[in-house]
């Protein structure tokens, strides 16, 4: 007997095509196949053999997608596990000045606070959001961790953008209490702040088909002490919220949260006590830590966002990422808008592996420390950190991150007859894809998929394609 569960979960579209996708760390597939989708969006068959037997008994109701003699082939959808949405227009430079260029603290209090006090103004949060959502789908982002900024309105927007543009997010207001800037314009009590967490909560969380997620984020140590932490985790772990911050960024930063909180131990053992270290909480850059540190990182479960181009441009440090794989700990990747200026999720992980690269040569060289002893990244562990290695520190990974049956079909549809690889490429889908990830960009974006859904790349009419 068919249950109404089998028959809302029919095939109503097959996708014909080359296919890649990370299905572990260090597995890198390629196949030739189809992959079935359901109404519901979810994936109910994958073929790579008898192809064409399978194609015969569809029945003429199915629509078939089939790219097999085109220059195309699908990757998953993107997951950007750590994304400032307001800083959009803050990207591509560190200083005031054009021969500028200013490290973390004060480039947020000299740029990017002044940047985010704007957001005060609904109708300029909706333009840069707006802005920021068609980038985000033009390089084939499906699912994003993006902070908002203290206000409530404006974070508000931030929600909307995504829910037009077809997405998926976790998205949060921005905690922040002291030490944010002279004026005291970014700083909300922690009551107020948890009020907007609050209201955002009842009127996007779960919305619908659970698109849009509210994430808990005290920005950092300097600017929510850790009484105010416990509140925002009782919050978060009420509701079953995820929890976000960052942690061991940057030397000055550090030293920062050493000299205002003397007498509580590490950065990690202030999260751990205050209840921003558990298996679902996302702690961003993680570079200065040590090895108790680490420890203390991996028995919680607590996952990273590695977020490579931020942390060289400004000058934040390298983090020794395959060190941290190797001993088990869980990662994603994060394009850190604007620490780092790059949007496109494929070219974050080019930024990783060189990081990774350079950092495993300078060990060699060097030999300082265990954590020097580090090795370069593969191109799959590079491509499972964009996709499911993302969707894993999101809690994710039973809904999106590789082309599996009972998944949704989140995916990006790769053209490389254009852009940088337009006179390149060739018939060897190996290096095409080779090639995509070191030089593919938003013109290699022929299409994204959402939920089975094939999204408008320019959904407010922004760029005209
Ligand atoms: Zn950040």
């Amino acid at each position: 007997m068919l249950s109404c569960r089998h028959i809302a979960s029919r095939i109503t579209q097959v996708f014909v095509a080359n296919f890649r996708h990370a299905p572990a760390p260090q597995r890198l597939e390629i196949f030739r196949g189809a992959v079935a989708v359901a109404d519901n969006g979810r994936i109910v068959r994958v073929v790579r053999a008898d192809l064409n037997a399978f194609l015969k008994q569809l029945s003429p109701q199915v629509q078939i997608h089939d790219y097999r003699k085109e220059p195309q082939a699908f990757d998953p959808g993107r997951v950007d596990v750590h994304l400032h949405g307001p800083q959009f227009r803050n990207r591509y430079r560190f200083g005031r000045q054009a021969d500028e260029e200013l490290e973390l603290l004060p480039w947020l209090k000299q740029l990017t606070f002044p940047e985010e006090l704007r957001f005060a103004s609904v109708r300029h949060a909706q333009n840069v959001y707006q802005k920021l959502l068609t980038e985000l789908l033009r390089h084939g982002t499906t699912h994003a961790l993006m902070y908002g900024t203290i206000h409530g309105e404006g974070t508000a927007e931030l929600f909307q953008a995504v829910w037009q543009a077809g997405l998926h997010a976790f998205i949060g207001n921005v905690h922040m209490e002291q030490n944010a800037d002279d004026a005291c314009k970014l700083e909300l009590p922690v009551e107020a702040s948890l009020e907007i967490s609050a209201e955002l909560y009842e009127r996007y969380h779960q919305k619908a088909d659970r698109r849009l997620r509210l994430v808990i984020i005290p920005r950092f140590l300097p600017c929510v002490p850790p009484s105010s932490l416990d509140r925002l985790a009782l919050f978060a772990d009420e509701r079953g919220l995820l929890k976000t911050s960052h942690i061991s960024e940057n030397p000055g930063e550090v030293a920062w949260v050493q000299e205002l909180y003397p007498h509580q131990g590490t950065y990690t053992q202030i999260y751990a006590d205050h209840g921003f270290l558990d298996a679902r909480t996302i702690q961003a850059h993680a570079i200065y830590l040590d090895e108790k540190e680490l420890k203390l990182i991996a028995d919680s479960g607590a996952k990273i966002a590695h977020c490579p181009g931020s942390n060289t441009w400004l000058n934040s440090g390298v983090m020794p990422l395959t060190h941290y794989l190797d001993r088990g700990l869980s990662v994603g990747l994060g394009s850190d808008i604007s620490g780092g200026s790059d949007i496109s999720m494929p070219l974050v992980g080019r930024q990783a592996r060189e990081a990774a690269k350079l950092y495993a040569a300078l060990g060699r060289q060097w030999k300082r420390s265990e954590q020097a002893e580090s090795r370069p990244l593969t191109p799959a562990e590079a491509l499972y950190l964009q996709t499911l290695g993302g969707a894993t520190c999101l809690g994710i990974e039973a809904e999106t991150g590789s082309f599996e049956v009972g998944k949704f079909f989140n995916a990006i549809r790769i053209d490389f007859s254009k852009g940088n690889l337009q006179l390149v490429s060739d018939g060897d889908i190996e290096s095409n894809f080779q090639r995509f990830d070191l030089a593919g960009d938003s013109r290699n974006v022929a299409a994204v998929y959402v939920n089975g859904q094939n999204v408008n790349l320019d959904p407010f009419g922004l760029v005209g394609v």
